[in-house]
């Protein structure tokens, strides 16, 4: 871990509120996309010269699109409920990464020019021009919001700042004041297929190496195809599945579980990604694109069943979003949509979660476990904010918290909840979610795992915890990162079906 330029928040002896540090985070911006990323995703590359124009009307289409950010905007009553349960807030005291704060600075600018008193009698209703230096302040401040939708649980209204994190971010998109990370990633996804640019030899490649180490470990044949045509399952799952640690360990647990069920599956080289960072960035257009390939990929496969495995925002997205985006489900009318919905197979929930195909198994006793091999860990849950609040899973309420518990302590003997406050719906952020997740963010990501951390701390030095496991590939990533900076090793984190994995008894396994 080289020296940071920042300081680790101290644990808190109690939850308490920080001391408010105003300003303590202005310093912090993302890098700015470069022309070429911008372009690639028909964005102007530069901020425009009519930028001002340009953001008003991108503000009014918006506010004249979706509904609930023009109620959101004219609904607060600054209640303060919101105040501290934005994990940045907590582990930074900057005021203005206050959720009510956040909404401030794009909701001072719809009153200026969306709102009568606002055009009229602007300083008596706090209502600001859009000028370069608030344009400045959005880039910094709506990159400080992970859009975990926390705060919303709290809010008597129900307002989402995520939803005005991602309207500011799609109007500075439009007038070409882009984030390098997403906006790259974005770039990526639309033209290879994955986040990470990894193209269809390399993919192949990897997956043979795989199947290589699987059954050097366990002297059974399990197979990780790739564009099988007339496969049962399409497997989608997020591109850091193929490479990363600890990724790679639940992709191998997919892969046992696919085979101790005997199915016939595939992965695709079209849609080698599960993740979609339209989301992060508020471009429907562009979620609708990255969603369309993976319908591209099922209907050239011919497959009867899409299963998604652990990322939490493209788990969002498949869950709450695709039948708009490609017509899964009812409102879906073209061609396309209508080929897809008779393709798929009724019998089974379209789409589907790996957690809930791995459960049904286990209650219907075809997996067989030993669940003493994962005896040297006790294991914790980090339930992730898009499957938390973003999503469910199966089918009764809360089944996106109990489905992966249920599997942990199907293949576990000891596991631990961390504090009711900071589970389940009241999650804690990882810190890294909603396209923060680059080092040029360093320091929000290390400051806003704090309340996490704190809570690992506690069963760690209670209970003995030594590992915390969670179903998003983000988590994963940014806890291998920041978990070092409070003190922990970073293989404290895995996914689920990496435990999966270590207890599975196959057919013939060594
Ligand atoms: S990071 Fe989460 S809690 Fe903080 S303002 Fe954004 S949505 Fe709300
Ligand atoms: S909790 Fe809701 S109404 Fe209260 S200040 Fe926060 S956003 Fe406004």
């Amino acid at each position: 871990m080289a020296a940071a330029s920042f300081e680790t928040p101290a644990f808190r002896e109690y939850p308490s509120v920080p001391a408010l540090k105003p300003d303590a985070m202005a310093h912090l911006q993302p890098y700015v996309a470069n022309e070429k990323i911008q372009e690639a995703l028909g964005l102007p590359g530069k901020l425009v010269d009519d930028w001002h124009d340009v953001a008003i009307a991108r503000m009014g289409d918006l506010l004249g699109k979706y509904r609930g950010l023009r109620v959101f905007m004219d609904s607060c009553v600054h209640c303060g409920a919101c105040t501290d349960k934005c994990h940045y807030f907590i582990g930074s005291a900057d005021p203005k990464n206050m959720p009510v704060a956040r909404q401030e600075l794009f909701r001072s600018v719809y009153r200026r020019y969306f709102t009568l008193p606002g055009k009229l009698f602007p300083k008596l209703v706090g209502a600001r021009d859009l000028t370069k230096d608030v344009l400045d302040e959005w880039f910094s401040y709506f990159w400080q919001c992970s859009e975990c939708r926390r705060c919303s649980v709290f809010c008597p209204y129900g307002i989402d700042t995520a939803e005005v994190t991602m309207a500011a971010r799609a109007v500075l998109d439009t007038v070409g004041y882009g984030q390098k990370y997403s906006n790259e990633i974005l770039g990526k996804v639309t033209k290879i297929g994955n986040n990470l640019g990894l193209p269809g030899p390399a993919l192949l490649d990897t997956l043979e190496g795989l199947e290589e180490d699987v059954k050097a470990d366990t002297g059974v044949d399990v197979k990780f195809p790739l564009d099988v045509k007339g496969a049962e399952i399409l497997l989608v799952t997020p591109s850091a599945d193929f490479f990363a640690e600890p990724h790679i360990e639940s992709l191998i647990g997919y892969g046992k579980v696919f085979h101790a069920a005997g199915a016939s599956w595939t992965l695709s080289s079209h849609a080698s990604e599960a993740g979609n960072f339209g989301l992060f960035t508020g471009d429907y257009a562009l979620m609708k694109k990255i969603a369309t390939r993976i319908r591209d990929a099922a209907l050239e496969l011919g497959v009867k069943r899409i299963i998604v495995g652990e990322c939490g925002h493209a788990w969002r997205v498949t869950y709450s979003f695709w039948n708009t985006l490609v017509g899964l489900g009812a409102g879906g009318t073209d061609p396309y949509a209508i080929e897809f919905q008779k393709q798929l197979d009724p019998r089974y929930p379209q789409p589907m979660h790996i957690c809930e195909y791995t459960w049904d198994l286990i209650e219907r006793g075809v997996l067989k476990f030993d669940k003493s091999l994962n005896d040297h860990r006790t294991i914790t849950f980090h339930d992730s904010c898009n499957v938390a609040r973003g999503s469910r899973m199966g089918d009764r309420a809360g089944g996106q918290f109990d489905i992966p518990r249920n599997i942990i302590k199907a293949v576990a003997n000891n596991y631990v909840d961390m504090e009711a406050g900071t589970i389940r719906e009241k999650t804690f952020c990882c810190g890294g979610g909603g396209g923060v997740l680059t080092d040029d963010l360093l320091e929000l990501r290390v400051k806003g795992a704090l309340p996490r951390m704190e809570a690992l701390k506690q069963v760690a030095d209670s209970r003995n915890v030594n590992f915390m496991a969670t179903i998003c590939a983000i988590c994963k990533a940014q806890f291998t990162k920041v978990l070092p900076y409070y003190g922990f090793k970073m293989g404290v984190v895995g996914g689920v079906h990496q435990l999966v994995s270590t207890a599975i008894r196959l057919e013939g396994q060594e």
